[in-house]
């Protein structure tokens, strides 16, 4: 029977499709509330083949950095590294191919959620709820004030979106319906039919979308050319009342010059649930009451985590069973 590593405990859901397969499903248990570490992931590897019980499949999540040498691990026997996120650049994408091993992601079951958290982070930093909330629990709160606390509307204003694919279109649909603003978008790709139904406008240029905007949302994924996509020079085109909203990866925006632009107001706040060096938090944000920080959860729902567990044990299934899983990165 196949036998399946995965990483760190996920939902059941996915599990149980594993198990009724009957698939051999070892869990790393320590890895509950860390990340495993690459020794780690080699030793349990290279002690199954060792044992002469190897593993055909590695569930990945996006904490673990799966090198060349984690999967040089599995081999031979190692068919198939399901990831449970659906960005990958966790993954040596290029190593996996050229040793014959499939990587699969969990695009799609998650876009709402992470639209969802990614408008909840525009809201809540333009009406600066979580310094509201640190305000009232400090016992701040001595009488209504016509000046208290003032943020910015977002109704009418303009997003910018870098990166129009799955979740970028939808945080756009919701701000152009919800909100009735207006959008701009960046991307390689230009697509006529969202700017038709939507009203969205191509800007080709980014350097000429940023001081557009009222509110820039972050959607691409985390590769070479988008590594520090934001830096000192990019916030200086922003409007100095202009937010910064990054769901996407953290070393997509420079964090040390996120800091630079909300302490000396080149732009008003931001809002991120990525961070350049995660788990860490540059120390200056956290002093900072412009912006606010979620702990990479934007995909964090019951129901999503549920979906995104399942899908990544239907791509292990598919790949075991000789078909092309849903999900394979090409
Ligand atoms: P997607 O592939 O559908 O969309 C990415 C878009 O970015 C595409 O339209 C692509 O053309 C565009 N793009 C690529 N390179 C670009 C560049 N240099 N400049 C501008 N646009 C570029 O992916 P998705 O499902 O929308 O997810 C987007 C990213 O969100 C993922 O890669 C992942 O890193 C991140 N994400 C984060 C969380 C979280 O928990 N915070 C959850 C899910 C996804």
């Amino acid at each position: 029977m196949p036998k399946i590593f995965i990483t760190r405990p996920i939902p059941e859901a996915g599990l149980k499709i594993l198990h009724d397969k009957g698939y051999e499903v070892v869990v790393n248990e320590a890895a509950l509330e860390r990340a495993a570490t690459q020794e780690e992931m080699i030793a349990v590897l290279q002690q199954a083949q060792g044992e002469g019980k190897p593993f055909d499949a590695l569930l990945s999540v996006l904490t673990d950095q799966i090198t060349v040498e984690v999967i040089d691990a599995g081999l031979p026997t190692l068919k198939v590294i399901a990831n449970y996120a659906v960005g990958f650049d966790n993954v040596d994408v290029g190593a996996a191919k050229q040793k014959g091993v499939m990587v699969t992601n969990t695009p799609g079951v998650l876009t709402d959620t992470v639209a969802e958290h990614t408008f909840a982070l525009v809201l809540s930093i333009a009406h600066r709820i979580a310094e509201a909330d640190r305000f009232s629990r400090a016992d701040k709160y001595k009488a209504w004030g016509p000046e208290l606390l003032l943020g910015t509307d977002v109704s009418g204003k303009t997003l910018g979106v870098l990166g129009l694919g799955r979740i970028g279109s939808r945080v756009a649909y919701h701000a152009v319906k919800g909100f009735g603003m207006k959008v701009l978008y960046y991307d390689p790709k230009q697509n006529p039919d969202f700017e038709k139904e939507y009203g969205a406008v191509y800007v080709s240029n980014v350097d000429e979308l940023l001081p557009q905007c009222d509110f820039v949302s972050i959607h691409v994924p985390l590769l070479d050319s988008t590594r520090h996509f934001i830096n000192e020079e990019r916030f200086k085109k922003m409007k100095p009342s202009a937010y910064l909203i990054n769901t996407s990866r953290g070393p997509i925006v420079d964090e040390k010059a996120l800091a630079a632009a909300l302490k000396n107001g080149v732009i008003r706040g931001a809002a991120i649930d990525v961070f350049e060096y995660e788990p860490e938090i540059t120390p200056e944000l956290k002093k900072l009451e412009n912006i606010i920080l979620t702990p990479h959860i934007a995909s964090a729902t019951r129901e999503t985590r549920n979906k995104m567990a399942e899908l990544a044990a239907t791509n292990i299934i598919e790949a075991l069973e000789g078909r092309t899983p849903p999900n394979l990165i090409k």
